[in-house]
């Protein structure tokens, strides 16, 4: 047979890849612009092979996601587009759940969580004290911004039951916003060292969420250097997200973070299905379990 040019090689592989969006929001969460069911459409027309859903979800009444999810019907409507979708579409039933770390709210979590059955948690930083980080960059140095992020990051990974480290860097969308600028890696190496070391010993991944593509923070959240350095301290857990809070983001700049992971030294990605994750293989077509290398 005759060896086939480099370029459809290259094409091939590409279309041979399964992509699962392992972040997305719906009108299940407080700023979903999308129905449940559009979600999934719009991945099916991208051509993915799976989508999570991650509705916002928290404990803590200082919250905006406090009392949102009405967690009943969404976990019935999954089950319904499951049927709907069977056999063409990977539907994940997952959370993301905003400090589930803060000690006066555990006991609460541990109790709504017992009644849930999901797929997959992601937990994120998006208050400090209970305050928005918006608003409590407030009259800080970006050194205090940056440090009490990350610091927030590793209380987190130290105590919380999550799958992945939801934008572990999130915080530079503010500093964009605020005029701080983008953090140095080599200034928080110490801080970010910590984060992945701890999350390694407890089984937790990154997502590499493409979303700060699209926002004032122009690149995608984790930097290459906290995904390398994840690599080289032997990580491998590692899911693909959007966030995308409408149909026209799922999936979006997926090949484009293939690349990143790649050139980062992974040779795969996850999604997750009860709590456990399935490895992707980033070269080629076909699902793989405890085989990532
Ligand atoms: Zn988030
Ligand atoms: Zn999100």
């Amino acid at each position: 047979m005759d060896i086939l040019p480099v370029y459809l090689v290259k094409y091939m592989e590409m279309i041979a890849m399964d992509f699962y969006d392992c972040h997305t929001h719906s009108t299940f969460s407080f700023d979903g612009k999308a129905a449940l069911e559009e979600q999934c459409q719009a991945a099916m027309n991208k051509g993915l092979a799976g989508i999570c859903l991650t509705e916002h979800f928290s404990v803590d009444s200082r919250d905006v996601s406090f009392g949102v999810l009405d967690y009943e019907n969404y976990h019935n409507t999954i089950d319904c587009l499951r049927r709907k979708f069977e056999g063409r579409l990977y539907i994940g039933r997952g959370l993301e759940i905003g400090e589930p770390h803060l000690p006066q709210c555990s006991a609460a979590l541990v109790k709504a969580l017992a009644g849930m059955q999901l797929d997959f948690i992601i937990g994120s930083i998006h208050n400090i004290d209970g305050v928005k980080l918006r608003n409590y960059m407030q009259g800080k140095s970006k050194e205090q911004l940056y440090t009490a992020y990350f610091k927030e990051i590793l209380a987190m990974v130290e105590t919380a039951d999550i799958d992945v480290i939801g934008h572990l860097d999130l915080v530079k969308l503010y500093g964009a916003i605020g005029g701080y600028g983008d953090y140095a890696f080599a200034e928080y190496r110490d801080l970010l060292f910590a984060i992945m070391k701890c999350a390694i010993q407890r089984g937790i991944g990154l997502e590499l969420n493409t979303a700060g593509w699209r926002k004032e923070a122009g690149q995608q959240y984790p930097a290459h250097e906290v995904l390398r350095l994840y690599k080289e301290l032997g990580g491998r857990i590692i899911t693909l997200g959007s966030d995308a809070h409408k149909g026209q983001d799922v999936g979006a700049d997926f090949e484009r973070a293939k690349e990143l992971l790649l050139a980062c030294g992974f040779n795969s990605c996850c999604y997750f299905v009860n709590r456990q994750p399935f490895y992707v293989s980033l070269r080629k077509a076909g699902v793989k379990r405890e085989t990532a290398c």
